[in-house]
């Protein structure tokens, strides 16, 4: 089954895009692989790099190496920003390739309601860039807090405020309270880091919505207990520099994080085809981009529902799934233009469970009617997230950091970095 002459572009070396061109390994194409960062990406760990539990490349890794022994897949670091369906035609500042299949999985970017003015006051968490402006922004307000006279700008210097109570705000809020109460609290002479105050604000009723509700119960109490204020059915009506206003309160803040929106890639409204409200593409069954078979939409970009009529969730154990899938049916395709064409199948998400982490041995962990949590889930979300770290080297380097950590409260990277010295 050689198809020397078939080109497939894929768009994007997050999980769906290293998916796809993992599964079309021994297929015959030729694949051609640009992203604009030039590594692989952990998301579900960022919030690690961003509270100073780890650094950057222990999550991160180059995707020219993950591909150094595939001849078949040429990598261009590179940025798509249009794509014409009609000349099976992507574009970008340097240059532009045709293809034979195209594959979309250049994920999801941060949104903000309808108020991109709130980005620069409230950074969000997608990229290891703003993984590291965040860990920056957080150590040297305490750094300033330490040094000022002043107790309202002290006051206002140790409050941190989370916005968005889904995993990555819980995430983040659990990940901060042990931050200041426990890694950084011996460190300074003047300030105090457990009277760190740490909001975590949501407009909904509960915390991780699309848990069960005791889990969210289980995480809010977690939370509280960690000394996080948590306030449910508080949604945001204007951020500004160092104030967010709730409508009934503005609170001052120096660090206000972002964890609450989620939209798909800018790329998917040059297409011209059907987008959800989130601007994601609505595919097919089979993932392809309608009246386009030999293009397809996966991972955070897709709207997709799968052969149950389930919606498929935005994380990465379905983004993967997605590749895999669409490798099998471009590999079923040219198997059968040598003989009759096949129908093409359906995507069928395995939901494996979901599961989020609120801190030092807590986390709660969904699957199926199996439902955990405290030092068990966490177990389980510790075991899981390494064992998908892609294969890195630095599994092993992540796992010792970890241990280590978990016994001294220590944070290696604690390290601040200015802007340009990196
Ligand atoms: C902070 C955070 C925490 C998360 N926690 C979890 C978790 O605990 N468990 C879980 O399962 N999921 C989690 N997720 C969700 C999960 O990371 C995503 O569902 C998954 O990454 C989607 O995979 P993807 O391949 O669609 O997109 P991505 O992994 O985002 O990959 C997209 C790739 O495309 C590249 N790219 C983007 N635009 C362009 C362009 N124009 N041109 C070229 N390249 C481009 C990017 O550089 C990136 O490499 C989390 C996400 C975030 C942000």
């Amino acid at each position: 089954m050689t198809q020397p002459d078939t080109h497939v572009v894929i768009l994007g070396g997050g999980f769906a895009g290293l998916a796809a061109a993992r599964g079309l390994a021994g297929s015959g194409v030729r694949i051609t692989l640009v992203d604009r960062e030039n590594h692989h990406l952990f998301q579900p760990l960022l919030y690690q790099v961003a509270t100073a539990g780890l650094s950057a490349p222990d999550i991160a890794y180059p995707i020219r190496s993950i591909f150094q022994n595939r001849p078949d897949v040429t990598v261009f670091l590179g940025e798509a920003t249009s794509v014409d369906l009609a000349q099976r035609r992507v574009s970008g500042p340097q240059g532009s390739l045709t293809y034979d299949y195209l594959v979309l999985a250049t994920g999801g970017v941060t949104s903000y309601f309808g108020h991109p003015e709130w980005e620069p006051f409230a950074p969000g968490l997608k990229t290891i860039g703003d993984a590291q402006r965040i860990r920056r922004h957080v150590l040297s307000a305490f750094e300033r807090a330490e040094i000022t006279p002043d107790t309202s700008e002290r006051k206002k210097l140790m409050t941190l405020v989370v916005v968005g109570g889904g995993p990555t705000g819980v995430e983040l809020a659990g990940a901060l309270a042990e931050l200041t109460r426990h890694v950084l609290v011996n460190d300074f002479r003047h300030i105090d880091p457990e009277l760190a105050r740490i909001v975590l604000l949501d407009r909904a009723e509960r915390l991780l919505t699309m848990y069960p509700p005791d889990l969210s119960e289980n995480a809010r109490a977690t939370l509280e207990a960690m000394g996080v204020e948590v306030r449910l059915k508080t949604g945001v009506v204007n951020v500004q520099q160092g104030r967010v206003d709730t409508g009934t309160e503005v609170i001052e803040a120096e660090n206000i994080l972002w964890a609450a929106g989620v939209g798909a890639s800018p790329l998917t409204a040059t297409l011209g085809v059907e987008l959800d409200r989130a601007g994601r593409v609505k595919v097919g069954p089979d993932l392809s981009v309608p009246g386009h078979p030999e293009v397809f939409a996966i991972g955070d970009l897709a709207a997709v529902t799968d052969v149950d009529g389930q919606l498929v969730p935005g994380i990465a154990p379905a983004a993967m799934q997605m590749g895999s899938h669409v490798a099998r049916i471009i590999r079923e395709d040219l198997d059968s233009s040598k003989s009759e064409k096949k129908p093409r199948s359906a995507f069928d998400y395995l939901d494996k469970g979901s599961m989020a982490t609120i801190g030092r041995s807590a986390a709660v962990f969904k699957a199926g009617p199996v439902k955990l949590t405290g030092f068990l889930a966490w177990t389980a979300w510790l075991f899981v997230h390494l064992l998908f770290l892609v294969g890195f080297r630095n599994k092993a380097v992540v796992l010792v950091q970890w241990a280590w950590n978990y016994v001294t409260y220590g944070r290696g990277a604690r390290l601040i970095v200015r802007p340009g010295q990196e």
